[in-house]
């Protein structure tokens, strides 16, 4: 059985070209970027091209860019970082309610230390209002943190107008661009966000690897001390091979960007025309033009989206719920929940991610399997 993958906004498979760039730095071509001989030499030059690539992706400058293990970490780096580079207790943090778990946890340890944190509402597809933001920005506000897009309902925020009002009233902004980066351009020029979150394995590269764009001139304390790496923000020995397949997978983003957006979005398109027609009871969630491109999240009424997820498994078809970090957790979305969705309905949420990997018969494939699914389970289901 051929299997239909449509869970890109969980992981990616890394490009051939992005393996090749990778190769010799597992092999012939390793190297400490630290060290002082030539091999070392020849690691930090691959490195700075790494960092340089990633930088452009970020519209950033090389020096701007802090490798991290992984997007979880950058978040962190992000949180933790600012507020404790206070170098003292107290303090306000605001981010939106809507927030993915690696942004609202280490909130949440930071209101153990002292800090206050607002968490903002949104409204029905899951944006933040800019006005709302004004209205909680205080005087001590050290970080705004609100995400380009949540993976439950894919939702582009407006991050021009926040970062605006953020940095108006002397307040950093930070950007999770986890599901976007590489699909869709962030703001330019004075509206760019001062933090910004990203990691290649949701557009083509590796994964255990991440970063954080860190504007020139924003303090940040580190969360890993020792060595001097990552120019003491991020201390340990960088991930080379991971780098350069990161730097070949942002190189591949920026070039191909919008035609990448363009196929994803058309297949999704495809599914959801063809699911809306087919079956009753279909919610698509998020904001209907505003997202990102290939995502199609929905709410199944009367059925369970775990079990779903694994009758579509046995069909050969990979989807998800929610974000994949929350699946585990089996607790009403905290997303869906925001966005106002009936606590009943929020359990038949799936994602299907269009993505490279997909072929134009994919979403005509899964259109003529799901329906029957969804109607076998309903007849099970003590939710239908
Ligand atoms: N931020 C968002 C918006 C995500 O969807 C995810 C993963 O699902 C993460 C951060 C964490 O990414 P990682 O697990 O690669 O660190």
């Amino acid at each position: 059985m051929n299997e239909i993958y449509l869970d890109h906004a969980t992981t990616t498979a890394p490009l051939p070209e992005v393996l090749e760039a990778m190769r010799p730095y597992l092999s012939s071509q390793f190297g400490h970027a630290s060290a002082l001989h030539a091999r070392g030499a020849q690691a930090r030059l691959a490195l700075d091209e790494a960092r340089a690539l990633v930088a452009a992706l970020l519209r950033a400058e090389p020096d701007e860019v802090v490798f991290t293990g992984s997007a979880t970490e950058a978040n962190n780096l992000a949180i933790k970082g600012v507020a404790w580079s206070a170098g003292r207790r107290g303090g306000h943090l605001i981010a939106a309610a809507t927030e993915h778990i690696s942004i609202l946890h280490p909130l949440r340890t930071l209101e153990k230390q002292g800090f206050e944190v607002t968490l903002l509402p949104v409204d029905r597809h899951g944006f933040v209002d800019p006005d709302d933001l004004r209205g909680a920005i205080r005087r001590d506000t050290a970080l705004v943190s609100v995400s380009h897009a949540s993976a439950e309902i894919g939702t582009a925020q407006p991050l021009a107008d926040l970062c605006r009002v953020a940095r108006g009233a002397g307040a950093l902004f930070h950007t999770d661009a986890t599901l976007t980066a590489g699909a869709l351009a962030l703001p330019h020029g004075d509206d760019q966000p001062d933090l910004v979150t990203l990691t290649p394995h949701l557009f083509y590269g590796p994964q255990g690897i991440g970063a954080l764009r860190v504007r020139r001139g924003v303090r940040l304390a580190p969360l890993i001390e020792g060595g001097p790496q990552e120019d003491g923000r991020r201390a340990g020995t960088e991930a080379l091979a991971a780098a350069v397949g990161f730097g070949a997978a942002a190189r591949l983003a920026a070039a191909t960007m919008g035609a990448r957006g363009e196929r994803a979005a058309a297949r999704a398109g495809t599914l959801q025309h063809a699911l809306l027609k087919a079956l009753d009871g279909v919610i698509a969630t998020g904001h209907p033009t505003r997202r990102v491109p290939g995502l199609l999240t929905l709410c199944v009424q009367g059925i369970e989206a775990e079990s779903l997820l694994t009758a579509l498994g046995a069909e050969g078809i990979a989807a998800a719920s929610g974000s994949a970090c929350t699946t585990a957790v089996r607790k009403p979305s905290h997303v869906l929940q925001a966005i106002g969705v009936d606590p009943v309905l929020a359990r038949g949420a799936v994602t299907f991610a269009f993505g490279e990997t997909n072929v134009d018969d994919d979403a005509a494939a899964v259109a003529r399997i799901l329906p029957p699914v969804v109607g076998r389970l309903r007849l099970l289901s003590p939710l239908a």
